[in-house]
């Protein structure tokens, strides 16, 4: 099969030209987008996904005002950081990273967070628009696989999509996303018995499961489109990888499109945060050219 490896980097390429220009015309307009992102803590995974926020944060015109907090930081001043942000008016977006340290409850944390900021569409005011059809902030990685899937796939009406994974921030939002688009949804997780026999069946499959080539040739049906969101670091002798959850060089072959990790989900996770900064700011995207 004439396989078409989807380039996440330059749908994100061309997405954020397309913030830029929001942003110019909302700073003419006399309005400066800030995002806030907040971090807790020394992971080093976490410090370099906030670097890349904030400097493509001001590739697109998007002022950055990162917080980095003490790992032990407790519960009280995290909360009071998020408030003050929530009323600091030259703050349009706040970005809490993920994952907090293990005495930090990440939902305490995400519902402090006002639903107008709230650019990675995680509070549950944002996740119950989605839920019932309105309009509203979308999770950034499963608007992002949207994005690439329709860039193949546009019309979703009638076609079988397969979600592996039901997190919070991933699998449950994509999930709304395709049902949104009248595709005909299945999702499998840890406690589904014999996940292949349903991977199998789908036109559009999106893996977000964390887990290393767990989908093999055999998950996949000819023809399919396959979205890869997993990433897991591995270092081999001293060399670091990225591992997708997708088995890429058995699966490609067979599939109409396919993302590759990296280079696929990633990049298009943090053009939509950009996006939905813009969308928080009272701005908007200028249409394709
Ligand atoms: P999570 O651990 O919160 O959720 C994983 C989900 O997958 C769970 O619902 C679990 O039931 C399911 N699952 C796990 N193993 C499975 C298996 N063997 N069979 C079927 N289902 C299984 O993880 P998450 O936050 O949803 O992230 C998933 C992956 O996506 C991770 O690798 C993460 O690093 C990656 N991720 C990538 C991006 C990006 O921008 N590319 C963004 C977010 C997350």
């Amino acid at each position: 099969m004439n396989t078409h490896i989807i380039d996440g980097r330059a749908h994100a390429a061309a997405l954020k030209a397309r913030v830029r220009m929001g942003v110019e015309t909302l700073k003419a307009r006399g309005v400066r987008p800030r995002l806030a992102a907040i971090l807790v803590g020394d992971d080093p995974a976490s410090h370099i996904y906030v670097k890349s926020k904030c400097l493509q944060c001001e590739e697109v015109g998007i002022t950055p005002s990162p917080h980095y907090l003490p790992k032990d930081t407790s519960s009280e001043a995290l909360l009071s950081l998020i408030r003050a942000l929530g009323e600091d008016d030259s703050v349009h977006g706040i970005l809490l990273q993920l994952p907090l340290p293990p005495h930090l409850e990440a939902s305490r944390f995400i519902e402090a967070i006002v639903p107008h900021k709230d650019v990675d569409g995680l509070t549950t005011y944002q996740m119950g628009r989605l839920m019932s059809g309105q309009e509203g902030l979308i999770p950034c990685t499963p608007k992002g696989c949207l994005h690439l899937i329709q860039s193949v796939s546009p019309e979703l009406k009638g076609q079988h999509a397969v979600v592996v994974g039901r997190s919070r921030l991933v699998g449950t939002p994509m999930a709304n996303l395709l049902l949104s688009q009248d595709a005909t949804l299945s999702v499998v997780h840890l406690a589904t018995k014999d996940p292949w026999t349903i991977t199998r069946q789908a036109d559009i499959l999106v893996v977000a499961a964390g887990s290393p080539h767990l989908v093999k040739a055999d998950w996949v049906k000819e023809g399919a489109v396959v979205i890869d969101v997993g990433i897991t670091a591995r270092v081999e002798g001293g060399v670091r990888t990225l591992m997708g959850d997708v088995a890429f060089d058995e699966v490609a072959p067979k599939v109409k499109a396919i993302t590759p990790v990296p280079g696929g989900v990633g990049p298009m996770t943090v053009a939509c945060l950009l996006e939905n900064t813009l969308i928080c700011a009272g701005g908007t995207l200028p249409p394709c050219a």
